[in-house]
């Protein structure tokens, strides 16, 4: 009987093992990792973006990040160049200069359309001339404000131009011009003080009419043709002492045109002013004194001056 091969057999492939590999190596035990304390939070170095200008020029309405600088469309929830929350950054601000200037809508370009210059090269770039003038212009209105406010006699002559603009413009006479009398004539005057006298501009001279001979004197004066007058200024009395003779109180004005004024002048030496009405376009006017302001020494009512002022 032979004996039972004692050689080994193959090992049958056991379910589950795979066949031909190495035994697989041990697996780490399995480590339970130790508790940590808690410790106080190490600061987070933070990420400082240096603030610089920014990339783009800035438009109104852009949020501007608070850590860099940079302008950032109003859409934006983070900062495109530092990554910074947005949420309190400021809003870029339309400058004074340019609210009040009016300036070009940024241009909505078309489907297809390229940015840049539309249409032929024509070599004019007028919106740079423009923009130059008006820079020009500004520059002009700054110096001219300064030296206006610095130098009184540029201030002056620059207040007269514009009154006399203004009156060429309106009509009206803010500051009357001088009117002089082409002729005079008193009804009558005592030695040496004839009427040509009230209106030579002087005042230590003086014209005077005695009242016992006409008890209301009067004064004829003659003005260029078409001559209109607004002010009369008015000095009473004997030049070198008031109280020596008496003084006009009421004045009867007659102009060329044939109306009239009366007026009542104040017993003191001081010059008095009076707006005229009426006398325009005339050629002279009667100033007839209706009453006095008596004397005690004299009895030839006394006029130092009488001057006209308005359009000539
Ligand atoms: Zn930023």
């Amino acid at each position: 009987m032979p004996a039972a091969p004692t050689t080994s057999v193959p090992a049958q492939p056991q379910p589950g093992v795979p066949v031909g590999l190495p035994p697989a190596p041990a697996q780490p035990a399995g480590v339970q990792p130790s508790a940590l304390q808690p410790t106080a939070l190490r600061p987070r170095p933070a990420a400082k973006a240096a603030a610089a200008p920014p990339s783009k020029k800035l438009k109104p309405g852009d949020l501007v990040c608070g850590q860099c600088g940079e302008g950032n469309e109003p859409v934006r929830k983070f900062c495109s160049r530092c990554g910074q929350s947005l949420a309190t950054a400021t809003v870029a601000s339309t400058p004074w200069y340019r609210r009040i200037l009016p300036h070009r809508k940024a241009k909505v370009l078309a489907a297809g359309e390229r940015p840049g210059r539309r249409g032929p090269r024509s070599g004019v770039n007028f919106g740079a001339i423009v923009r130059f003038v008006r820079n020009v212009v500004l520059v002009l209105i700054v110096v001219g404000g300064i030296v206006y406010a610095a130098v009184p006699g540029v201030r002056d002559a620059v207040n007269q131009r514009v009154n006399s603009v203004i009156n060429s413009v309106t009509g009206t006479v803010a500051a009357p011009t001088p009117v002089h009398a082409t002729t005079v004539k008193a009804s009558g005057a005592s030695a040496g003080h004839g009427g040509a006298l009230a209106v030579d501009a002087f005042s230590n001279t003086y014209w005077s009419a005695p009242l016992n001979t006409e008890p209301h004197p009067t004064l004829t004066v003659g003005f260029a043709s078409g001559t209109n007058v607004t002010v009369m200024l008015f000095i009473s009395g004997d030049a070198d002492n008031y109280l020596a003779e008496p003084r006009p109180k009421e004045l009867h004005l007659v102009f060329s045109n044939g109306a009239t004024q009366n007026i009542t002048l104040a017993d003191e030496a001081k010059s008095q002013q009076f707006d005229i009405k009426g006398a325009s376009g005339i050629t002279g006017m009667t100033i007839q004194i209706m009453s006095v302001y008596p004397s005690t020494t004299g009895d030839a009512v006394s006029v130092s001056d009488i001057e006209f002022f308005g359009k000539g």
